[in-house]
């Protein structure tokens, strides 16, 4: 058999491509590096994120994503086309069939605009859509065929989505533009003004990374940090501690469990009994900040847990749905895009 089916997380930080029998064959950040003279491509994913900051005028880097839609059509066309004709090798003159996670509260423009950027790189048409949400469920082998409540939170890059899932639909979902892009800048702001210091984007990331935490922790953790002096404009060195960055990142996480409290507050009774059985369960790389699920746990009053490799979920789910279709479209909204094909 040819044919090839694909799933694609077409995430704001990352892309996540996962072919069946195959599993999660590329992932890498959402990033290309374009010649401006005549709009070509220099690189894509890692090499082109290698770049960032450090190209000569001429040569931008873009992410071409961003609070988790298209910003950049053209140049996630490009990504897009670049990742699948990877995948595909030399198979590429045979359009597989393709499955794209959009976040469940984009409108149906941009929708429309993923599914034609995915068709134009080379999926078999119509490129099927699925909320991101139910992928991750779908991903993470939570029941979502049974009438039961499931709670899936997804932290990712540039929005956080909360979700209860029940019989392959979404009942009530929250986004907000929320995720780990706005821990890095709440991590730079807080060190610029606590310390004059200046940090990039990559560096508060590695900062949040190497010792962030949603809650206090025993044993504090610190971290070297450099940057360029506010006062004297010079590089200098400090040391970080958890607990400061448990502080910076307040607000961030605030956003973030108000989303899902929102959700809560919308489900019905009967599905919301079951997320307090079964608990949340978080996906995306946002969650990998550590004790977000034990601060969820205490704020919202309902166990949460991790899934285990959280960033993967998404993909995969979306390569497994194509084998659900009918059961995923019967339970979207008429009026909605999602799967409907033209
Ligand atoms: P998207 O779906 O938007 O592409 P991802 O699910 O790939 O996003 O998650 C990307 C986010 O996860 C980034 O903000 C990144 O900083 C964050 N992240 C990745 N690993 C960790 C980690 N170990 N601790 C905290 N945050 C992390
Ligand atoms: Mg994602």
């Amino acid at each position: 058999m040819f044919g090839k089916r694909i799933g694609v997380d077409l995430g704001t930080a990352n892309v996540l491509v996962y072919v069946r029998g195959r599993g999660i064959v590329i992932k890498e950040p959402s990033v290309v590096a374009v010649a401006q003279r005549d709009n070509s491509i220099v690189a894509v994913g890692r090499e082109a994120r290698d770049m960032l900051g450090r190209t000569p005028g001429p040569i931008v880097v873009i992410r071409p994503m961003r609070d988790g839609v298209i910003a950049d059509y053209l140049t996630t066309e490009a990504m897009l086309r670049y990742f699948i004709g990877k995948v595909m090798g030399w198979f590429r003159l045979i359009r597989p069939e393709v499955m794209v996670c959009i976040p469940a509260g984009v409108t149906s423009v941009e929708q429309r605009a993923v599914r034609d950027a995915a068709e134009s790189a080379g999926a078999r048409r119509p490129a099927n859509l699925v909320p991101e949400p139910l992928a991750a469920a779908i991903g993470a082998r939570i029941p979502v065929d049974t009438p039961r409540g499931h709670m899936v939170v997804d932290v990712g890059g540039g929005r956080t989505e909360a979700a209860v899932i029940s019989m392959y639909g979404i009942v009530t979902s929250e986004s907000v533009r929320v995720a780990g892009d706005r821990m890095d800048e709440a991590v730079a702001t807080y060190i610029k003004r606590r310390h004059n210091l200046i940090i990039g984007d990559r560096t508060a990331e590695d900062v949040k990374i190497a010792v962030g935490s949603a809650l206090p922790l025993e044993e504090e953790l610190t971290t070297e940090v450099r940057g360029r002096d506010q006062i004297t404009g010079l590089p200098k060195n400090i040391t970080v501690t958890s607990q400061e960055i448990t502080q910076a990142i307040e607000e961030p996480l605030a956003s973030i469990l108000g989303a899902i409290r929102a959700v809560l507050e919308r489900t019905p009774p009967e599905l919301s009994s079951d997320v307090v059985d079964r608990g949340i369960v978080l996906t995306g790389g946002g969650a990998l900040i550590r004790n977000l699920d034990r601060l969820i746990s205490q704020e919202i009053g309902i166990p949460c847990s991790v899934a285990e490799n959280p960033m993967d979920w998404v993909a995969i789910g979306a390569g497994i749905a194509l084998e659900h279709l009918d059961l995923i479209r019967r339970a979207q909204p008429a009026e909605g895009d999602f799967l409907a094909g033209y």
